[in-house]
């Protein structure tokens, strides 16, 4: 059977009822949740689980972003699961991912393990029963459910699925034109002899624009300030020498992924000890690829360090070969409002416009906006800290996977996978029921700091709603690094004995 094509088959049966306690059950079937599926059925067997999906079909993030050009922008190798060879380009498509995703959900059987169409509304933890009680909405049938299970690993993502971000404008209103989010992309959209404006200039502004140039009238990239980004063929140069040499593509993935990661680290290093001679580096790519068609002092070059946001990668260098060739421009300015015609921008002059695209961004979702409550006490996840940016105090039996922003996510879901493997083990060796994380009498007055350090990272949506998220402290097992270098030690040696969580 391919998953991708039956998504249904999955969603017959009834879910557990409340007499039927499951060991686990993980939130979403994005790249996180089949992952967690994934590792609980090879290294966790005989776990009764299930993966509770809203959505009628698998993908996430792969799915529900359906704009032109749809694509990643970190490399497969390293966003592919560690134990899945990627076999393609580097950066991939959405289809190319969701092909990937079905396989694996295919070849390991976990499709009977996954209920699509399950929005999960509330999540209720009992001391008494020791367990997580579940209020489950079956979109396809209306019915509602009760889901009770000993663990839930939170596999829903960082961001709402429903809608992006649109800031509001003076004058949204009176535009006479469309106006589209990348999140909720028309399928009737025909951008044929159309003028263009996205605002925007991140990852999805920089894929849209090549993918619309061309097919449209014109394309404009309106951005209020720069974005580093940094270009190279989509081909992996070791990749296609070790296929030649025929070597198993099991290894191949594995040299691949250690060569990738030995040259990000190796650029992040960069980054901080000579951010100016990296700077220049990148300036002068853009620079060889735009030639004199765009100012880049001016539209090319951020006001802040390379890194301290994701360097969005331009394969092909296609943005810029769209700039060149003329059929994609790029302007630097802010809006004043919008009119019947485009945009009026502070500095005086007018964009005209007959699609506005809104690539601005996400807003943050803590832990799925799903209520959640301890013993009939709301749950606020901004007053707990994080245990290795995993599980939080005071909280029982939860895992939250969330993925790096400077790598690819899917690094820290294979960790993961590993560690809570070995937490349920480790459980049932000592006999408990329930782990929660909890400071020690040293740690009680730890300094805590933000999840994400905002001088360390600092997208939008962070800004907007970061102090909705827990806390980290200064020192482990209280950090959340952020760091896969870091993580890929801490995480299999994490002694989970050390008093910094409580069995009962
Ligand atoms: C356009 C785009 C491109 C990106 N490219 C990259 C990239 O190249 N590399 C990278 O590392 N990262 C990238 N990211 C970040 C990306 O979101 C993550 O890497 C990854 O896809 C997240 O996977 P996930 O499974 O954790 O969450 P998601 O993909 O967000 O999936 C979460 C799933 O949980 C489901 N869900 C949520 N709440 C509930 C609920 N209450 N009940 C039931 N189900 C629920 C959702 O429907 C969804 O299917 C990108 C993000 C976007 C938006």
């Amino acid at each position: 059977m391919n998953a991708r094509l039956d998504p249904h088959s999955a969603a017959a049966g009834a879910g557990a009822t409340p007499a039927e306690v499951l060991d686990v059950v993980v939130v979403g079937a994005g790249i996180s949740g089949v992952g967690a599926a994934y590792h609980l059925a090879t290294q966790s067997p005989g776990t009764r689980f299930l993966v509770l999906e809203s959505k009628d079909t698998f993908g996430g993030t792969w799915i529900t972003h359906r704009y032109p050009g749809i694509r990643s922008d970190s490399d497969l190798y390293t966003f592919g699961y560690r134990f899945k060879p990627w076999m393609g380009a580097p950066i991939a498509t959405a289809a190319e991912i969701l092909k990937y995703m079905g396989e694996v959900i295919d070849e390991n059987g976990l499709g009977e393990r996954i209920r699509y169409r399950h929005a999960i509304e509330r999540a209720s933890w009992s001391s008494t029963d020791r367990v997580w009680t579940l209020a489950v909405h079956r979109l396809d049938t209306g019915e509602r459910l009760t889901i009770a299970t000993r663990f839930l690993w939170m596999c829903q993502g960082y961001y709402r699925h429903q809608a992006g971000y649109t800031p509001q404008w003076p004058g949204m209103e009176t535009f006479g034109g469309r106006i589209v989010h990348p999140q909720a992309w028309p399928e009737d959209f025909d951008a044929s002899g159309k003028r263009v404006v996205v605002i925007g200039s991140g990852a999805t502004a920089a894929t849209l624009v090549p993918a619309l140039a061309g097919h449209c009238g014109h394309v404009t990239m309106l951005q209020r300030s720069p974005t580093w980004f940094v270009t190279g063929r989509n081909a992996n140069v070791l990749a296609d020498m070790l296929r030649e040499l025929d070597l198993p593509p099991e290894w191949i993935h594995e040299i691949v992924r250690r060569k990738i990661l030995f040259d990000q680290k190796a650029l992040q290093a960069r980054a901080f000890s000579d951010p100016d001679g990296l700077a220049a580096d990148l300036l002068a790519n853009v620079r060889a690829h735009v030639g004199d068609a765009v100012d880049v002092d001016r539209h090319f070059t951020p006001r802040y360090k390379p890194w301290r946001q994701r360097i969005a990668f331009i394969p092909d260098a296609d943005l810029f070969k769209a700039v060149r060739e003329g059929q994609a421009s790029v302007v630097t300015d802010e809006i004043e409002r919008f009119t019947p015609t485009g945009l009026l921008l502070k500095s005086g002059e007018s964009l005209e416009a007959d699609v506005i695209v809104t690539a601005t961004g996400f807003e943050l979702s803590v832990l799925g906006d799903i209520p959640f409550d301890i013993d009939g006490r709301p749950l606020d996840f901004a007053a707990t800290v994080g245990w290795r940016g995993a599980m939080f105090t005071g909280v029982p039996n939860l895992v939250w996977v969330f993925g790096y922003f400077r790598a690819s996510w899917t690094l820290r879901v294979d960790l993961l996978g590993d560690l809570v493997c070995r937490l349920l083990a480790h459980m049932r060796e000592r006999g408990a029921s329930v782990v929660t994380p909890a400071l020690r009498p040293t740690e009680a007055d730890m300094p805590l700091r933000p999840w994400v350090e905002p001088e360390n990272f600092s997208p939008g949506y962070l800004a907007r709603g970061g102090a909705l998220l827990p806390k980290q402290g200064d020192r482990a097992p209280w950090i959340h690094s952020q760091d896969y270098g870091f993580d890929k030690d801490d995480l299999p040696a994490a002694d989970l004995d050390d008093g910094s969580l409580v069995y009962e």
